[in-house]
């Protein structure tokens, strides 16, 4: 099949959230390298509207708060046609120890994470399950096995994720739906500039003396699960630097 534009399409429509940056931006430009049309979902639409422009026609930007009911239902309802979801908005703000935990850092890693998954997976699974072989990734973390000091509240909800992924899988047996959580360790993304209030040498320092992924490593993982043939389900992939055995067990060489 060939596009307005030209380009080799694969006839599927994959919805991703969180593109305007990261691993979500790396996804849409693989999936979209591969014959996908894309629609991008994030609050920075400028963003999204650059990077819809330079994927081509079959590409298209659409505002989305996953944090906000309202905002996730105008987002769905602009959606004809979903076969692939990857629910990749997200991340961590601040390291805080349980004992000074700010509660509205909580609410909103898990109003993002946890339940923003939760509005744009229940808004597009009527639409998922129609294409007849849907696939929803969902994008955890080492975090969401591997608790560590200074993270409970990101722990908290990458392992709530985790439960939401592994129930979605339960609840959709028998159905046309395919579901994968990929949880990656150390990538050098915007997520620690995020995390540190964008503090950009704190955020730097977490990679100092190693090579971590990159958002292209991770997307490459989430193509993978998304182009298995239909009778086979990834049901995770855990994907780490070889510099990082587990959170913060790390390899650094100081000339790096
Ligand atoms: P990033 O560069 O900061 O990207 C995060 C993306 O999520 C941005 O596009 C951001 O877009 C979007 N986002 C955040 N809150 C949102 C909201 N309320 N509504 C819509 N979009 C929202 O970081 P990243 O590393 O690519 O993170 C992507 C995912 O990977 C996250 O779920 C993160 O937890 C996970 N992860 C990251 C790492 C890592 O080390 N980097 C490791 C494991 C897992 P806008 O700000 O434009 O809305």
């Amino acid at each position: 099949m060939t596009s307005p534009g030209g380009e080799e399409t694969n006839g599927k429509v994959a919805v991703v959230t969180g593109a305007s940056s990261g691993i979500g931006e790396a996804t849409a430009r693989l999936l979209a390298a591969h014959g996908y049309a894309t629609v991008l979902g994030a609050r920075r639409t400028e963003r999204l509207a650059r990077l819809a422009g330079e994927l081509g026609p079959l590409s298209r930007a659409a505002h989305l708060d996953v944090s906000d009911p309202d905002s996730v239902a105008r987002f769905c309802e602009g959606i004809e046609r979903c076969d692939v979801l990857v629910n990749n908005a997200g991340g961590a703000l601040g390291t805080d120890r349980i004992e000074s935990a700010d509660e509205a850092r909580w609410l909103a890693m898990y109003q993002s994470n946890v339940l923003g998954t939760l509005r744009t997976t229940k808004g597009l699974l009527d639409k998922l399950l129609a294409s007849g072989d849907g696939v929803v990734v969902n994008v955890g973390s080492v975090a969401g096995f591997e608790p560590y000091a200074g993270g409970a509240g990101y722990n908290a909800a990458k392992h709530a994720l985790r439960a939401v992924t592994d129930v979605l899988r339960m609840e959709m047996l028998g159905r046309p739906l395919r579901v994968c959580e990929v949880d990656p360790g150390m990538v050098e993304t915007e997520f620690s500039l995020v995390r540190f209030d964008g503090d950009a040498e704190r955020a730097s320092a977490v990679y100092d003396g190693l090579v971590p992924l990159g958002a292209h490593d991770v997307a490459e993982c989430i193509l993978f699960a998304v182009t298995r043939p239909p009778h086979v389900d990834v049901d995770r992939i855990v994907v780490r630097p070889r510099a990082q055995a587990r959170v913060h067990l790390v390899h650094r060489e100081p000339e790096r």
